[in-house]
Order: structure tokens, then C-alpha cells, then sequence
């Protein structure tokens, strides 16, 4: 389950090799030269994170972030400025724009790896490999496991997607559309209805152990982990 990553970069040399670096250490990397197609990916797909070049032909880095931050759809992607500069006051500006991490250039692809995993760990677990325990479950992106107070539990694809990211955002009613953009990365081509298939069939893996109490229908439309 490779993280998405949206590479927004002008320069070719650089583009590839940040594309082929994000895809050595095992990211999907979805590659943009402009702020223009940046946003028409984000409208088809939502990344896990976005990788964006403080200088651009069209729209700026900067004016970028802010409109992401500002429109709720996007406001919690991550993401990580990459700019030439390096004077504090443009390290300031880029951080007020909502950028989570800044790099200056150039930076070595082992520093980059670095900030991109500890952004991840922050701000989209459920995009990390690491090992995620709530209400009994215990959930191993790193080994596709899933086990409910130490039982094995078979789960598919999608309804692992699924669990993983209730585990990692606990307590908060999310709404179909919203489980489409963050667990599917597709808001506008999957029906809505698909959702409540695949959160049947979480259910009825999780009913044997008990656990399936714990994916609770929100008042509204939408659905809620809640481990206590
Ligand atoms: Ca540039």
C-alpha cells in the first residue's frame, strides 16, 4: 500500500530525479511541471503528500499551498516545500502558507526520504508502514496483518485500506466522500454506495472477535471508529 506522493516541480532534471527516488524507496509518484496540473490531479485523486517547488511558471508554491489549505477538501494534505532559497524569511513564509516541512535545494534524496517518513508519521499515518494498535486490533501495514485480540483476521484489500485509516483517525465521523477521497483517493468515480459494501464486509470480519462494535455509524452520513 505505497503512499501516493504529488511531485510539483518545473524542472525536468529535478522532477525525474525526485521520481525516481520516491519510487526507489517504494512511494507512488505522480509527477506535475505546473501548479495547473497539480490541481487537476488533486481534483481526480487525493496524494498522501505533496512535494511542491516554491517556484513555478504559472501560480507560485506559495499561492498554491494557501489555496489548498483554505479549500477543506485538500486542508490536511501534507506537504513539504522545495525552494533555492535559503533566507529565514522565505523559510517563514513558506511555513505561514501551511507547509509542514520546508527543504532547501540542494538537499540529498536521503534527507528528503527522511522528512517525507517523519511528515507521514505525523500528519497521514494510515500512509506509513508502521504497526497500529486501538480497541483490540493491531494492524501491520508492513505485513498486511490484521489481528483482533491476538487473533489472525482475513480482510481484503479494500476493507484493510479501510481499517487502517479508521485506526489512525479515531473518534471522528467521516462521511462517504470523505472515506472515498482518503481511503479509495477518488471522490468523483466510485459510488458512494460502495463504501457501505466494504464497510459490511469490515463488519463481518470483525463480528467473530467482537471488534466490529467498534465501526460505529455517525449521525449524519458517515461512519466512526471509536476504540473506547
Ligand atoms: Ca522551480
Amino acid at each position: 500500500m505505497a503512499a501516493t506522493i504529488l511531485l510539483v516541480e518545473d524542472e525536468p532534471a529535478i522532477q525525474e530525479l525526485l521520481a525516481f527516488n520516491l519510487a526507489q524507496s517504494g512511494y507512488r509518484a505522480i509527477q506535475a511541471l505546473d501548479a495547473t496540473s497539480a490541481m487537476a490531479h488533486i481534483n481526480r485523486e487525493l496524494p498522501d503528500l505533496i512535494l511542491l517547488d516554491w517556484m513555478l511558471p504559472d501560480v507560485s508554491g506559495v499561492e498554491l499551498a494557501r489555496r489548498l489549505r483554505a479549500d477543506s477538501r485538500t486542508r490536511d494534505i501534507p506537504l513539504i516545500m522545495l525552494t533555492a532559497r535559503s533566507d529565514e524569511r522565505d523559510k517563514v513564509i513558506g511555513l505561514e502558507s501551511g507547509a509542514d516541512d520546508y527543504l532547501t535545494k540542494p538537499f540529498s534524496p536521503r534527507e528528503l526520504m527522511a522528512r517525507i517518513r517523519a511528515v507521514l508519521r505525523r500528519r497521514a499515518p494510515h500512509a506509513t508502514d508502521e504497526t497500529v494498535s486501538a480497541g483490540g486490533l493491531e494492524l501491520s501495514a508492513a505485513t498486511h496483518r490484521v489481528s483482533a485480540n491476538g487473533e489472525a483476521i482475513d480482510l481484503g484489500p479494500t476493507e484493510f485500506r479501510l481499517l487502517h485509516f479508521f485506526m489512525t483517525h479515531s473518534g471522528r465521523v467521516y462521511g462517504r466522500s470523505q472515506l472515498l477521497d482518503q481511503v479509495w483517493g477518488d471522490h468523483v468515480f466510485v459510488e458512494e454506495r460502495t463504501v457501505d459494501v466494504h464497510i459490511r464486509r469490515l463488519r463481518k470480519a470483525l463480528e467473530p472477535s467482537g471488534c466490529d462494535s467498534l465501526i460505529q455509524t455517525g449521525r449524519g452520513s458517515g461512519y466512526r471508529f471509536s476504540p473506547d
